[in-house]
């Protein structure tokens, strides 16, 4: 009769209760919601609902892909763990039935397990104890060889009778913690083709923020690969943060400009300044309350702190610097977990590195700054460099 038994999958997806700290908990559900909604909607049709600080998401249709969709629902900030489970009628033997119908394959070649149970619907019969030793038993009388190990188990079952229904599950996935995107409004990303840029989208969406971003590119000094190589980042990003706008603009008049009229030394501090005014002008456009960069303290001549503060001090708005304390090697290792390294370690020029200068100011002072901005005109190329 075990083969009879339904064991048709559903996800739980359970957020953390510390993200719900001062946030509007119905907003906060609401968002994550609709993300997964739409995110899920690639692999299959989903029925969304939640209870009990839990979300469900059921399959409507057979051939949903449940990998896919376990996968996607891990990169969507704000769920704290992600079990893919069956959901079982609440009664013990059904429960014991299904769990020997859907476990061996998780069980097959482990040397050890447990079982723990949680009840919220107290009206469940037996304890939690009792559950865990129910189907504990049963499973241990059908796979003898594998022990029970209630301190180390190799792997651990859980069985959660819940107000619809009782679910049994083999593992959790960590979910992507954080807050769900959009709750704490929208954030510019200056997307650059480096390593840090993406990874301060993350950082940044992981927070609650919805990212657009703006790209800078200098052609015929850099090209078209180039362009690509960011938008393929922002689409990577996208599997965690959702769409991102990226609107691509050139700075080519601009750096002839500077390289022309300006003293080289201050050539990139000069850039980066058009560059914040740029981003900003497309922010305020595109409701957008910060910018975010990639900038890591002393990573490079123009991210000492006082060249930091030349370029900080070109915008009213906020900047967002998630990068600032972190070093290249931590920034590295997220950047792999995101998936955007390999696509950022790609030899494309960068509009930052084309008329690089050879002595560039690392303690740059604010007058000297404004009086080799004065050379050019900046205003008028920003103008027509924004033009979005
Ligand atoms: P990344 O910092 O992303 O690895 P990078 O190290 O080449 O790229 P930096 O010269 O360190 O870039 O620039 C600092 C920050 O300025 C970047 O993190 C990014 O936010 C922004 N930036 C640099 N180049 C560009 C660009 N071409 N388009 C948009 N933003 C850029
Ligand atoms: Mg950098």
């Amino acid at each position: 009769m075990v083969d009879m038994v339904n064991t048709k999958e559903i996800l739980l997806l359970k957020y953390g209760e510390i993200a719900l700290k001062g946030l509007n908990k119905i907003t906060f559900e609401r968002a994550l919601t609709r993300t997964l909604e739409q995110r899920l909607s690639k692999y299959g049709n989903f029925e969304i609902y939640r209870a009990q600080s839990t979300i469900y998401a059921e399959p409507k249709e057979d051939g949903c892909d449940m990998e896919g969709a376990t996968a996607a629902a891990a990169k969507i900030f704000g769920i704290a763990t992600v079990c893919r489970a069956i959901s079982v009628e609440k009664d013990m033997d059904k429960i014991k039935e299904a769990a020997l119908a859907y476990l061996p394959r998780f069980l097959e070649g482990k040397k050890s397990f447990k079982v723990e149970c949680k009840r919220s619907d107290k009206h469940f019969p037996l304890t939690s104890p009792q559950i865990a030793a129910e189907v504990g038993g049963v499973l241990f009388e059908r796979f003898g060889n594998i022990a029970v190990d209630l301190r180390n188990p190799e792997i651990t079952i859980r069985v959660e009778i819940r107000d619809f229904a009782a679910y049994i599950h083999a593992g959790r996935i960590k979910g992507a913690g954080g807050i769900p995107v959009g709750t704490g409004g929208k954030g510019l990303l200056l997307l650059s083709g480096g390593i840090d840029s993406p990874a301060a989208g993350y950082m940044m969406a992981k927070r609650g923020l919805e990212i657009g971003a703006i790209h800078f590119e200098s052609f015929p000094y850099t090209g078209e690969r180039a362009r690509e190589k960011a938008l393929t980042l922002a689409s990577i990003l996208s599997e965690w943060c959702g769409d991102i706008d990226v609107r691509v603009v050139s700075l080519t008049k601009i750096q002839e400009a500077i390289s022309r009229s300006c003293d080289e030394e201050y050539f990139t501090l000069l850039l980066r300044r058009s560059m914040m005014r740029i981003a900003e002008r497309l922010a305020r456009q595109t409701g957008c309350g910060a910018l975010i960069t990639g900038e890591s303290l002393g990573q490079v001549a123009s991210q000492t702190m006082q060249a930091l503060a030349v370029t900080d001090s070109a915008t009213d708005m906020l900047v967002l610097r998630p990068c600032i304390g972190m070093d290249k090697e931590e920034i590295v290792t997220l950047a792999r977990k995101i998936g955007t390294f390999e696509t950022s370690i790609l030899p494309y020029e960068d509009c930052c590195t084309v008329f690089t200068p050879r002595h560039p100011k690392t303690k740059p002072n604010i007058h000297r700054v404004l009086e080799e901005e004065s050379k050019y005109d900046c205003a008028a190329l920003e103008d027509e460099a924004a033009m979005f």
